[in-house]
């Protein structure tokens, strides 16, 4: 992609929907919801771009525009989609278009932004050796943080879909059952351990059939594009529950993503080397050229009625399994994927402890109080906070971001 694109919209260079990033979503405005993309401070009605004829030849139906989510989009497969993005970058990059193209910006302060797939499946791995090693270390033994099978198999679990939310949706506080104490009998109340994950999550084209697999140097070709995803969970729920069949209620009361799907075709320019796997991994996971992705993430702690706080700054290119492995791995055993499945990161926590991706990693299992702004502290996440994720991508003076996955925490119900 040429870093020489100019949009005749007028975009702040902070933007993260610069000419450059052309993600998908669906929005809401006068009663109707349909497909859009973003630029700068507007989104793009894709439906009306197509009704002007600018989407021609592209093989595309009107109502694949009037959808109310992207899935009948992505049945377009990879080929489809990149070419609708292409085009939407040349009518904004070329002026000769805009006398009709400026008719389908809408100041995006005017528009609903909806959940913008409809997720079958949700996956969720568990592939930063950082978060893992921190993990292992405060709950088994620092001397052998990662358990056997970790720098094996990109190890993951299923999650459950109904629960995956939209930026801006409040979640009440999950109750369920903990055991504080080891030598008591457990308790039944509100999760007092709430935390965020932080995570990136992608979402997959339609895959194989059943029995077939996904290799690593094709999974590019079945990923349509990526996410912020906060993976909430409750700790203390998470600790009596998990053994021996893993996460369950801890996990499954609420997961929020961003709004607008930033395609892995944006993200190309930003690829990085991934770091050095020893063990060799299995011939099914190996893979050539840079699968990691150097994309900057924050995590804001905003309590009700206060400045938001960073509490954390990592970074998505320290994963371990990228996601070519882990869709690779996925699919290895014939499992097939389809259009609008999501498979979620895994914690991202970075080498220093400033760059942890959860609070109980911030926080070392609550041992210790991470700062705030105005003398606050918090260990877990607490009712009326406000947890913000952040993401972005900046190269050469391109700039690729996701906006933001923000997520207020009620009281438990
Ligand atoms: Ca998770």
């Amino acid at each position: 992609m040429s870093n020489n694109i100019q949009s005749w919209i007028n975009i702040d260079s902070s933007s993260d929907f610069s000419i450059y990033n052309i993600p998908f979503g669906i929005i809401t405005v006068n009663n109707q919801t349909k497909v859009a993309s973003r630029l700068g401070n507007f989104a793009i009605d894709l439906s009306r771009l197509f009704e002007i004829e600018l989407l021609d030849d592209l093989g595309f139906e009107k109502s694949d525009f009037e959808a109310t989510k992207l899935n009948p989009l992505m049945k377009k497969g990879k080929l489809g989609t990149r070419n609708l993005r292409n085009r939407i970058q040349a009518i904004y990059s070329d002026t000769s278009f805009q006398p009709q193209a400026e008719s389908c910006l809408i100041a995006i302060e005017d528009v609903q932004m909806e959940m913008p797939v409809e997720i079958g499946d949700y996956t969720d791995f568990y592939s930063s050796i950082e978060h893992a090693t921190n993990v292992g270390t405060m709950f088994r033994d620092p001397n052998n943080a990662l358990l056997p099978n970790w720098k094996y198999i990109p190890v993951g679990y299923h999650g459950r879909s109904s629960s995956i939310i939209l930026s801006g949706q409040e979640i009440h506080r999950p109750k369920g059952q903990q055991k504080p104490n080891d030598d008591e009998p457990p308790v039944f109340g509100p999760c007092k351990l709430l935390d965020f994950e932080l995570e990136m999550g992608f979402i997959t084209y339609d895959g194989k059939p059943l029995g077939y697999s996904i290799s690593t140097a094709e999974a590019d070709d079945y990923i349509f594009g990526m996410v912020l995803f906060n993976d909430w969970s409750a700790r203390d729920i998470q600790k009596w529950e998990y053994v021996p069949l893993g996460p369950f209620l801890a996990k499954n009361f609420a997961s929020s993503m961003s709004a607008w799907i930033v395609t892995l075709d944006a993200l190309e320019p930003f690829r990085v080397a991934g770091p050095k796997q020893d063990p060799a991994v299995f011939p099914y996971l190996e893979y050539s050229g840079e699968k990691n992705i150097d994309i900057n993430l924050e995590v804001l702690i905003q309590p009700d009625g206060a400045d938001a706080s960073t509490v954390c700054k990592s970074n998505y290119k320290h994963m371990y399994w990228n996601q070519n492995q882990q869709l690779a791995h996925h699919t290895i055993n014939g499992c097939d994927i389809h259009a609008g499945d999501l498979y979620a990161s895994g914690t991202i926590s970075g080498p220093t402890k400033d760059s942890y991706g959860s609070m109980l990693e911030l926080s070392w299992k609550g041992s210790r109080a991470v700062q705030l702004k105005n003398g606050v502290e918090r260990k877990f996440i607490q009712d009326h906070d406000t947890v913000i994720m952040k993401g972005f991508c900046e190269k050469d003076g391109m700039r690729v971001g996701f906006g933001e996955v923000s997520t207020k925490v009620l009281p438990a119900k």
